[in-house]
């Protein structure tokens, strides 16, 4: 999930779906599949710097963003090389100023590979790195196991240590995962990552499962044990839990009341991902289950294919319930138009408001904690 309004979205390649493990809630189910195809990459890379730099006239002082998604796309250091020195010579081409950003998600278990270090330490002004760790072993090893059913948890910090040789703090970030069966180690784990060294933290939950309204106050809990251990350690500056304190807003003048304006990401419309066999999809979760492609690419460039369908899917909001369009905090409430694709009946899955109670913790913690920051009264509504 990538909560991505922006009008300059990053560039998605699916580098592979290959992976080293075999996390039990992946999405994608299918390993077997090597790398994507290198021109493919090559031409999405060149015409999608093309129709921003030229085309939408993206000041050259904005960097471009490639997301490079998996799989495990640390597998592939020697493609993820060729997509640095590409994007290199494009910025050149274009006359892009800034520096062009590198975005991978990764498992951290490959992070000490000899090729991937080299990698690391050649573009490492460019590359950021999120890692995906559940937080304490017991809760990643849980979910984030091999092929052989072991426990990740040991490689992936050992990768993280290899990371933050390499990279500043900024560069490094972790996405950890909930399902129902750990929500109740949130925040433990929160805090156990925050202790690892992690200062941008994102800690979700699944998408696959839903979380109604009568599960706010159990998540709701988790995350207010996570903001008291920020405000008791002085951390709520420095250290960034997405759900909680998000990096470059100031907690303290948290507003409750934002009505979405539209979907929550910018799946098909402002996004899009380059999958296997050529195909462009609306977003790395759309390409990884190979459904819906809204495009192709020939003649090295990205053509639409699929007009009504980035059309339809950029209108997804429009099947929300009565509810949720009234809602006062919709503007915090991701929704998942895959998921929703997935469920086969769109309407029918907004309709039971899969991740209210989600949305309606996240959002009450967010008020506590401005409250304890500001000295407000606890009692007293938002
Ligand atoms: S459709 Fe779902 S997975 Fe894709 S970008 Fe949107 S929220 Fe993320
Ligand atoms: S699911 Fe709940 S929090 Fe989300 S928009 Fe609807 S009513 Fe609001």
């Amino acid at each position: 999930m990538r909560g991505n309004q922006h009008p300059w979205p990053g560039y998605e390649i699916l580098t592979n779906l290959d992976c080293n493990l075999r996390c039990t809630y992946c999405f994608e189910h299918e390993k077997c599949r090597g790398a994507n195809n290198f021109e493919n990459m090559m031409d999405f890379l060149a015409d999608s710097f093309r129709r921003d730099y030229v085309e939408l006239e993206k000041p050259p002082c904005v960097s471009p963003v490639i997301d490079l998604i998996g799989g495990e796309s640390f597998l592939h250091a020697d493609d993820l090389d060729s997509i640095c020195r590409h994007a290199e010579r494009l910025c050149a081409r274009y006359g892009v100023k800034a520096p062009f950003i590198v975005s991978v998600t990764t498992n951290g278990t490959l992070l000490t590979r000899p090729e991937v270090v080299r990698l690391l330490e050649r573009w490492k002004e460019h590359f950021y790195i999120g890692f995906s760790i559940d937080g304490t072993r017991e809760n990643h090893d849980r979910c984030r196991i091999d092929a052989k059913g072991r426990g990740s948890y040991d490689r992936a910090v050992a990768g993280l240590r290899v990371a933050q040789k390499i990279l500043p703090p900024r560069q490094i970030s972790v996405k950890a995962t909930f399902t129902h069966e750990t929500i109740d180690r949130y925040a433990e784990s929160v805090i156990h990552l925050i202790e690892l060294g992690f200062t941008n933290l994102a800690a979700n939950v699944v998408f696959d499962e839903e979380w109604p309204l009568s599960e706010a106050e159990r998540c709701g809990a988790q995350l207010i044990s996570v903001a008291d251990y920020l405000l008791d350690n002085g951390l709520t500056d420095t250290t960034h839990l997405f759900q909680l304190n998000p990096a470059g807003v100031d907690p303290r003048r948290f507003n409750p009341c934002v009505k979405a304006r539209g979907n929550f990401c910018g799946s098909c419309k402002y996004m899009r991902c380059l999958g296997f066999d050529g195909l462009v999809y609306g977003c790395h979760r759309f390409a990884a289950a190979m459904a819906k492609p809204i495009g192709v690419l020939r003649d090295h460039r990205i053509e639409i294919t699929d007009a009504p369908f980035v059309e339809e899917a950029s209108e997804h909001y429009k099947l929300w319930p009565q509810d949720c369009k009234d809602c006062d905090i919709s503007g915090y409430c991701p929704s998942c138009v895959m998921a929703a694709y997935e469920a086969g009946d769109a309407r029918a899955y907004y309709a039971r408001q899969p991740q209210c109670g989600w949305t309606a913790a996240c959002v009450g913690a967010r008020v506590y904690l401005r409250k304890r920051l500001n000295h407000e009264d606890l009692s007293q509504g938002a």
